[in-house]
């Protein structure tokens, strides 16, 4: 039994199945495409008459055949990889070039960071009217630029270079002397000494301060000469801010008699009171639980209230008493011919007064008390520490029986 249909799809399939046979051996594949085709030529003999379209076909199978060997040839041949290479190598170079440009956004992001603190620093200094409490901020940004906590500023003062700001791990540096001594004094220029960094703070050749660090490498001496030279003006701002507040008399904040004013008040009062045998009072008030209004509310806040405190005392006494800042939240009032009782009803209704005022800050209402101790001189004192130490003791008696209170230094 003969199927032409049949035989005619197969000598039509035959470059279909050189084709895939061939992929995997071309020679094979086009054995079997022609053996198949041959096959089913010899098969479909004698069945089907059409000469002309047998021989297209063969020709169409031949012609099919021969491009799957060439197909199948030129995938099996070993592939050209010029292509391939050129890609790695450009995929090598972009690499490449991406690491440096991430090398470079790190340097750029430390170099923005280094520019942020010097920026900062400069800031600080060139702003600040409380010196001491900028350093703290400072030594921050000391570490920020320089990359280590084991940095230290030092800023020309009376009595020669003092510490001022520092990283946290200052102290593993060696001591200002040790440095000096390996710099061979006061450093003309920035420079490495035996690990150290350390960069001079000058204005022409006035010295206005020192930088040290841990050498470490990546910090190289030129970061401390720039950052020498960049706060050297706001630095030379606050030695002279400090220099004019050590010499005024008065205290910036409250504009109250400073301590070594007032101190030369007692020593006079005392010399005239001796003279002419009258008395002087004289009081220390404390506020009460200061530190903690501070850290409620913070160190704005308490500098407005010690303003106003301030404000209060004075309002308080006579014109010719004289108020002063003994330091932080400590006030001294001296109380020029004032005999005892009237000094103890004045302190009572100025502590009475200051418990009375209300402070606000915002929608805040802060309310606070102060503490007075009282001496007399003659009687409690005849010197002027000997008083001053006496109406201290007596503070401290106020503070222990419970705060917001007036002691007399003679009723202890
Ligand atoms: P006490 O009732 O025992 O006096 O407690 P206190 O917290 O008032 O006393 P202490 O002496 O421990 O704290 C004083 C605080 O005063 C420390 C500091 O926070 C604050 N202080 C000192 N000077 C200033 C200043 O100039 N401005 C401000 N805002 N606070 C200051
Ligand atoms: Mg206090
Ligand atoms: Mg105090």
């Amino acid at each position: 039994m003969n199927y032409p249909e049949l035989w005619v799809t197969a000598a039509a399939a035959a470059p279909v199945v050189s084709y895939f046979l061939g992929r995997l051996n071309r020679w094979a594949g086009a054995i079997a495409g022609a053996a198949l085709f041959s096959f089913s030529s010899f098969m479909l003999a004698g069945e089907i008459s059409a000469g002309a379209p047998i021989i297209a076909l063969a020709l169409w199978v031949a012609a099919a055949i021969a491009h799957s060997v060439l197909l199948n040839g030129a995938a099996g041949a070993a592939p050209d990889r010029s292509g391939l290479d050129a890609s790695m190598s450009r995929a090598a170079a972009l690499q490449e070039e991406l690491s440096l440009i991430k090398l470079e956004a790190t340097l750029n992001a430390t170099g923005e960071k280094r520019s942020l603190a010097v920026y900062s620093a400069v800031k600080l200094l060139s702003e600040t009217v409380e010196p001491q409490a900028a350093a703290k901020q400072l030594g921050k940004y000391l570490a920020d630029y320089f990359g280590t906590e084991e940095t230290a500023l030092y800023m020309a003062g009376a009595a020669g270079l003092e510490p001022f700001a520092q990283g946290h791990k200052a102290e593993a540096l060696p001591g200002l002397e040790k440095i000096l001594e390996l710099t061979g004094g006061f450093p003309a220029a920035a420079g490495e000494f035996s690990g150290l960094v350390v960069a001079p703070v000058s204005a022409g050749d006035q010295p206005l301060g020192l930088i040290v660090l841990r050498a470490a490498g990546n910090v190289p001496v030129e970061h401390a000469a720039r950052f020498a030279s960049e706060i050297a003006f706001a630095l030379k701002r606050v030695i002279l801010f400090r220099q004019v507040e050590w010499l005024s008399l008065t205290d910036g904040l409250t504009g109250l008699w400073r301590r070594n004013a007032l101190d030369e008040k007692v020593r006079e009062e005392l010399r005239r009171a001796a003279a002419f045998k009258t008395t002087v009072g004289f009081m220390i008030a404390d506020i009460d639980h200061f530190k903690r209004l501070n850290d409620t509310y913070g160190h704005q806040f308490g500098d407005a209230v010690l303003k106003r405190v301030a404000q209060l005392l004075k309002a308080g006494v006579y014109e010719t008493d004289f108020v002063g800042r003994y330091g932080g939240e400590e006030f001294g009032i001296v109380l020029p011919r004032a005999d005892s009782a009237g000094v103890l009803r004045k302190a009572e209704t100025m502590r009475a007064r200051i418990e009375a005022e209300t402070f606000s800050q915002g929608l805040e209402k802060v309310k606070l008390t102060i503490s007075i101790g009282i001496a007399h001189f003659p009687k409690d004192g005849r010197e002027p520490e000997a008083l001053i130490a006496a109406a201290d003791k007596a503070l401290y008696a106020a503070k222990e029986s419970g705060r917001n209170r007036v002691v007399d230094a003679g009723n202890l």
